[in-house]
């Protein structure tokens, strides 16, 4: 009993505990890495900028708590991804408070039509071309976003426009130059086209129908954190190695159990595979997070991988 006693205290305590933690109040929330990047490189010291996931979460198992609500209610400017993603959100009309603009990022670009057609952009079992739902990893929609959110945040202060918009030219222009530099490296070196193999969710679709790359997931509702049947484990082996491929990409923040998996299988057979990062930005680890690390960088880490399993094709 009295154990029993002592647990409702605990129970009890914990529930004051974490209403009572603080809300950090920040001018601009954004609930994942993209928006949150964007908007750090357009405010500068101007305004503070938070990320509703925590460095390292994965933004399709976020749930939002009563501290997020109550940021956000509090906040001047509410930026989300789409209400596909940031699927808790509900009633767009409800979300913020009385003086807050809320922004949903998924209505703020237009997109070109399919340069390469839905052959490197397949329909997910939904009927959704899997770049419409991740439209950020197409660097030139990125630049969009930037654009869009500079505007609501110009619209905010006026006054500060002249410093905003140079911040915000500055990091586009950076953005511009690296996507220049990738599509001009895929058609100088004749790779569009080229395939490459993923175990993750299908995330990077708008990104490889920028620059014409073929990616293929191993398997449809891939689960990279699971156990493997040795059905699958077959099927898997068997498809790299039929292709010859010795590179598999993975996502960011999972634990690639799956992956490992098969890299190990392969081995045993002789038959080599590394495992490289391909990087969806929905969120960065926290040690990216200290570092400071941006869209432009990642999209620059993505550049390399690419170019290590392009070149090793020749
Ligand atoms: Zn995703």
């Amino acid at each position: 009993m009295k154990k029993f006693s002592s647990l409702i205290f605990l129970f009890f305590t914990l529930i004051i505990l974490s209403s009572c933690q603080e809300v950090i109040y920040t001018d601009i929330v954004t609930t994942m890495f993209p928006q949150y990047d964007f908007a750090q490189a357009i405010v500068g010291d101007d305004y503070t900028v938070s990320l509703l996931l925590p460095p390292g979460a994965e933004i399709h198992d976020y749930e939002v708590t009563s501290q997020d609500l109550a940021k956000i209610k509090e906040s001047k400017l509410f930026i989300f991804t789409s209400l596909e993603i940031d699927n808790w959100i509900g009633d767009v009309e409800t979300i913020g408070g009385k003086d807050t603009f809320v922004m949903n990022l998924s209505e703020s670009f237009v997109r070109e039509p399919l340069i390469y057609g839905d052959i490197l952009d397949p329909l997910d079992e939904e009927g959704i071309h899997a770049s419409e739902l991740h439209f950020w990893t197409d660097p030139t929609i990125a630049v969009q976003l930037i654009d869009a959110i500079l505007e609501q945040i110009i619209a905010l202060d006026p006054q500060l426009e002249a410093q905003l918009r140079a911040r915000a030219t500055t990091y586009i222009n950076e953005i511009v130059e690296l996507d220049t530099q990738i599509k001009n490296y895929m058609i100088d070196h004749e790779y569009l086209g080229s395939t490459i193999y993923f175990a993750g969710h299908n995330a990077l679709g708008a990104f490889g129908q920028r620059y014409g790359l073929n990616i293929v997931s191993l398997f449809e509702d891939f689960k990279p954190d699971v156990d493997l049947t040795s059905n699958e484990l077959i099927s898997f082996t068997n498809i790299v190695k039929q292709t010859n491929t010795h590179y598999l990409f993975i996502e960011e923040l999972v634990f690639p159990k799956a992956a490992n998996t098969i890299v190990n299988q392969l081995a045993s057979d002789g038959y080599d595979l590394e495992l490289l990062e391909f990087h969806g930005y929905h969120n960065i680890s926290s040690s990216d997070y200290e570092k400071g690390v941006t869209y432009r960088d990642l999209l620059e880490q993505n550049f390399l991988h690419i170019q290590t399993v392009l070149m090793s094709t020749i």
